[in-house]
């Protein structure tokens, strides 16, 4: 999944007192299958440039393409259906529904794509077997441990296949046996030919053996040292 940026800009509140250039003409390539950390700052405009990349919104100026397809035309609504079916995101804090079970929040993304029942649940059994979480599966996610809940939060952003993961500050509240565990989960993801960003200042992140480029921000743009 080839990611292509060119020229992007970001304005927050355009024209109002309040406006904010969180991301000033950012130009960048991500290969397929290549695993990246954006590294920079609180407020360098890292989950922004996540958040564009991931089709959450579309960037003020400038033009996206993920796996060739231009993005940046694209009305909302394609932009929600490329989002479903290429990206899974993996949050900070993981955002996790405390109140539903784990075999519940592993198959939410799966609701808008109208999947049956049946394959739903099978897919929920793949994973849940694949990160050893099988015997959490009818428990409320508020109730399993945090290594637990790291990888229902993994299994999560899997769930529909897709090949781009995005997952941003994923370690800042894991101690550091989490953490390395987080980043082996990633490494082994890449290997199975995944295409994965990170945002991240932790060194646990950008001094991984998987990581093939760190790309340093500051205040929007990209920094070269
Ligand atoms: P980072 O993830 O590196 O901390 P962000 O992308 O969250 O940076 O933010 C970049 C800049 O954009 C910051 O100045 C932030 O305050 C601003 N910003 C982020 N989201 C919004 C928003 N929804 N509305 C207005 N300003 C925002
Ligand atoms: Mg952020």
């Amino acid at each position: 999944m080839l990611i292509e940026l060119e020229s992007v800009t970001k304005i927050y509140n355009q024209g109002q007192v309040n406006e904010v250039v969180a991301l000033d003409d950012i130009s960048l390539e991500v290969d397929d299958n290549s695993m990246i950390c954006l590294r920079g700052a609180s407020g360098c405009g890292k989950s922004t440039l996540l958040s564009i990349i991931g089709c959450v919104f579309q960037p003020t100026s400038g033009r996206v393409a993920i796996g060739g397809k231009q993005l940046s035309r694209l009305p909302d609504r394609f932009l929600t259906l490329h989002r479903r079916r290429y990206i899974g995101f993996i949050f900070q804090n993981f955002n996790i529904l405390t109140s539903l079970t784990v075999r519940e929040n592993i198959v939410l993304p799966l609701i808008p794509l109208g999947i049956s029942p049946t394959r739903m649940k099978e897919r929920a059994e793949e994973l849940m077997d694949q990160f050893s979480i099988s015997h959490r599966r009818n428990f409320p996610a508020g109730q399993v441990s945090g290594g637990e809940l790291q990888r229902v939060a993994i299994a999560r952003a899997l769930v529909s296949d897709p090949p781009l993961i995005l997952a941003d500050e994923p370690t800042a509240h894991l101690d550091s046996r989490l953490g390395l565990e987080f980043m082996h989960f990633m490494a082994d993801l890449k290997a199975k030919g995944k295409t994965i960003i990170i945002t991240s200042h932790d060194s646990m992140v950008t001094e991984h053996p998987a990581i093939d480029r760190v790309i340093d921000m500051k205040d929007g743009r990209i920094h070269v040292p």
